[in-house]
């Protein structure tokens, strides 16, 4: 478990954990130089953050700057994207999503979102960055890659997403009021296990981080993604949902320990988005099923995605942060979404090939 503690009662609180016996170590001295850096400036009464406009890789964005990448690319390629509101947040937000598509009858649908967590800044910052290569070098990509229709929402929790720049950098569930309490946990209010493993799983106190919210599908950024997916016309075949941190490709289920009925072929799938990225960077991310890499995490979107929209391919991805935490700073950006880049793309390669072999030999499939 990370906790944050304000610098005055630092000395108070390692105090308690040693009077306790409960052993911790610092991961990061001062956060406030950590967000600086994060943030590329110096904080000071003088020196206000730059209103970055332009979309780049090199810095985080605020929700306008996407929107306004998102529309812009749709603009320049009008043959091969466009650009849908498909729902409204709880504080009336549009919630828009990029479509990539070469027209093909026969594509099936490939997903993507990020910041459902809203702090999970890099999430966006690698989504927007395959959405910007897929679209400029669309051409030049193997079948694997053009063959699909992709659907790519950067922001899932937009009023979360603009509270992190604004008010509370840490900031993790969407911006619903529930009488005195704010937030539902979005990655915990899906139908599928939801409420299961009590607190374990997720929280029924609107004033938890885990808050799951009053019943399945109650928040309007979760009901805008199932009302997408389940009346689109394309079959998807892979979910992709990106959260920070941890280095890890991560699997059904999350609400049970039992593994999924497709563990192996999920456990193979995850492998070679691992692999991609090793070969990429050199970094290792872990690959397994969310229960045994992570916790219990009920009414998660991937639980419903693979067992209830039947996407067979769903995977969260916990992007880089181990050093960093939450604050991944922002010269790392490039180097992460161009990873992940091959990664989701060695995926869809090992997904053709699977219904490729499975269209000559005999097997169920
Ligand atoms: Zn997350």
């Amino acid at each position: 478990m990370d906790i944050m503690v304000d610098g005055p009662r630092i000395t108070q609180i390692a105090g308690m954990l040693h009077e306790r016996e409960i052993p911790y170590s610092i991961a990061i001295g001062d956060v406030g130089s950590v967000l600086s850096r994060e943030q590329g400036i110096k904080y000071s009464k003088n020196n206000r953050k730059p209103n970055y406009c332009e979309m780049d890789w090199d810095n985080y964005h605020r929700l306008h700057v996407i929107y306004a990448f998102m529309e812009n690319l749709s603009h320049e390629y009008p043959y091969l994207c466009s650009v849908a509101v498909i729902g409204k947040s709880a504080e009336g937000r549009d919630i828009k999503i990029l479509k990539v598509s070469n027209g093909n009858e026969y594509n099936v649908g490939v997903w993507l979102d990020a910041a459902i967590h809203p702090r999970e800044w890099i999430s966006t910052a690698v989504v927007t960055y395959i959405a910007d290569r897929l679209v400029r070098t669309f051409h030049e990509q193997p079948d694997c890659v053009t063959n699909k229709d992709w659907y790519i929402l950067p922001v899932l929790n937009p009023d979360g997403y603009e509270y992190t720049h604004t008010h509370d950098r840490m900031w993790r569930k969407n911006r619903a009021r529930y009488g005195e309490c704010v937030g539902v946990d979005l990655n915990r209010n899906f139908s599928y296990g939801w409420g299961e493993k009590g607190e374990e799983g997720s929280s029924e106190d609107p004033g938890n981080i885990f808050y799951r919210g009053p019943k399945p599908f109650s928040e309007p950024e979760t009901a805008a993604l199932r009302r997408l997916i389940t009346k689109s016309s394309t079959p998807f075949k892979v979910f992709l949902s990106f959260h920070s941190y941890g280095e890890v490709v991560i699997f059904p289920w999350g609400y049970t320990d039992e593994p999924c009925p497709d563990y192996v072929e999920l456990l193979e799938g995850g492998t070679s988005i691992a692999k991609a990225i090793y070969e990429t960077s050199g970094r290792t991310y872990k690959v397994g099923s969310t229960k045994d890499l992570m916790y219990f995490a009920c009414g998660n979107s991937i639980d419903w995605s693979y067992a209830v929209a039947g996407i067979p391919y769903s995977y969260m991805v916990e992007l880089r942060g181990k050093k960093h935490r939450f604050l991944l700073p922002q010269n790392e950006i490039e180097s992460t979404a161009k990873e992940v880049m091959n990664g989701v793309f060695r995926l869809l390669d090992f997904v053709d090939g699977k219904s490729k072999s499975c269209q000559s030999c005999d097997c169920s499939k």
